[in-house]
């Protein structure tokens, strides 16, 4: 009988695993090397296209092996910002977003690391309809990976935040390995300080992160400065309370010598008081930490508003004035449904 073999996508592999994957065919070890920097770097899919492998070599991994890819099925472009959002197809179907950002702490892409997400937080589109499935390497690196090479020529992709649909510590093992593949450097050669890695707070992946020893930077979606509003909020928090998880991302600090970012949505009437930002300052004063205050995006399904400028402000002065570091973030890509989720959830509506 004629057995058709599956052939091994390469795309998800390190170059020590494309080595191995090689080596029963007598391919020299540096071989591995070119071909990450094909796939890692210039995000070339086609074996044809590598063309400092002899002829032999790209047939013979046209049979064997192939580098699966995304494909970029609806863009949104920000007339306001420049920002644009992209709604990718994985292989067997799954939609996920990504995002390119081009100014702000230089070009950066966020990515998506499950189709949709198990978390149930109340103001996040991403979770309405639960989690597909988790993301593979190959697929998180692969959001850059597309948008890099959509790029103009002299410009590249700066850093990258994990924050787009899922939580990137419910699929730990493949969000490291992607971390490993987008730092390799014949491959995109992003920096781990430019990576961020946003969680809801599953503290068990805190710890386990901050041993791995890669200095990339913590990023807690904190939302409320009480138990009672944040578990309200936020489910995770009745297993993974606020105060356990502020003494993790203290030891997380600690560990890696990085100051812990702090994201705070504001939700008109539910946590942008003036007396909440108070109890917020007290909690952070004397933490290695950072608030990044984000006016909500509005989620037409939870009915989610954010507050006016005004408010924002008034919570921003009260975090400073007791010697927290705070920003507002910019809002970007507010006119394109660019809060996680919403583009996918249009997409699954039917608009
Ligand atoms: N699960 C991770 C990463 C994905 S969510 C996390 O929770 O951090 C990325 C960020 O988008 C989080 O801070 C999340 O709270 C925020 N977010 C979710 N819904 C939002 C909305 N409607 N408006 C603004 N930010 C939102």
């Amino acid at each position: 009988m004629n057995q058709v073999m599956a052939k091994t996508n390469l795309k998800g592999l390190s170059p020590d695993e494309i080595k191995e994957f090689l080596a029963p065919f007598g391919v020299p070890g540096y071989r591995a090397g070119q071909i990450a920097g094909w796939i890692y770097g210039r995000g070339v899919s086609a074996f044809s296209e590598m063309t400092n492998l002899p002829k032999t070599l790209r047939d013979r991994l046209g049979e064997m092996a192939e580098v699966q890819s995304l494909e970029a099925v609806e863009t949104q472009s920000s007339d306001r910002d420049g920002t644009v959002k992209y709604l990718f197809r994985c292989a067997g179907g799954a939609l996920v977003e990504s995002v390119w950002l081009p100014h702000g702490y230089g070009n950066n892409v966020c990515v998506s690391t499950q189709v949709g997400c198990r978390m149930g937080c109340h103001f996040c589109a991403s979770t309405i309809t639960g989690c597909e499935r988790d993301l593979t390497a190959g697929e998180i690196v692969d959001q850059v990976l597309q948008i890099s090479r959509r790029l103009p020529p002299d410009e590249r992709v700066r850093s990258v935040v994990f924050m787009g649909m899922g939580e990137p510590l419910d699929n730990y093992d493949q969000v490291v390995r992607a971390m490993r593949l987008m730092h390799l450097p014949e491959g995109l050669g992003i920096g781990y300080r430019n990576q961020t890695l946003s969680t809801s707070g599953i503290i068990p992946g805190i710890e386990r992160l901050a041993g791995e020893r890669l200095p990339v930077t913590l990023s807690v979606s904190l939302h409320a400065p009480n138990e009672e509003l944040r578990t309200r909020l936020m489910p995770v928090n009745r297993r993974y309370p606020l105060a356990r998880l502020l003494e993790a991302c203290d030891r997380y600090a600690e560990a890696t010598g990085r100051r812990v970012t702090y994201e705070y949505i504001l939700i008109r009437g539910i946590n942008d008081s003036p007396s909440l930002a108070a109890e917020l300052a007290r909690r952070l004063r004397g933490r290695l930490a950072h608030v990044n205050l984000i006016p909500a995006n509005p989620v037409p399904e939870r009915r989610i508003i954010p507050p006016g400028p005004a408010a924002v402000e008034e919570f921003r002065v009260v975090l400073e004035q007791s010697g927290v570091g705070v920003t507002v973030r910019r809002e970007m890509g507010r006119d394109i449904d660019a809060a996680c989720g919403q583009l996918r959830r249009r997409a699954q509506r039917g608009k």
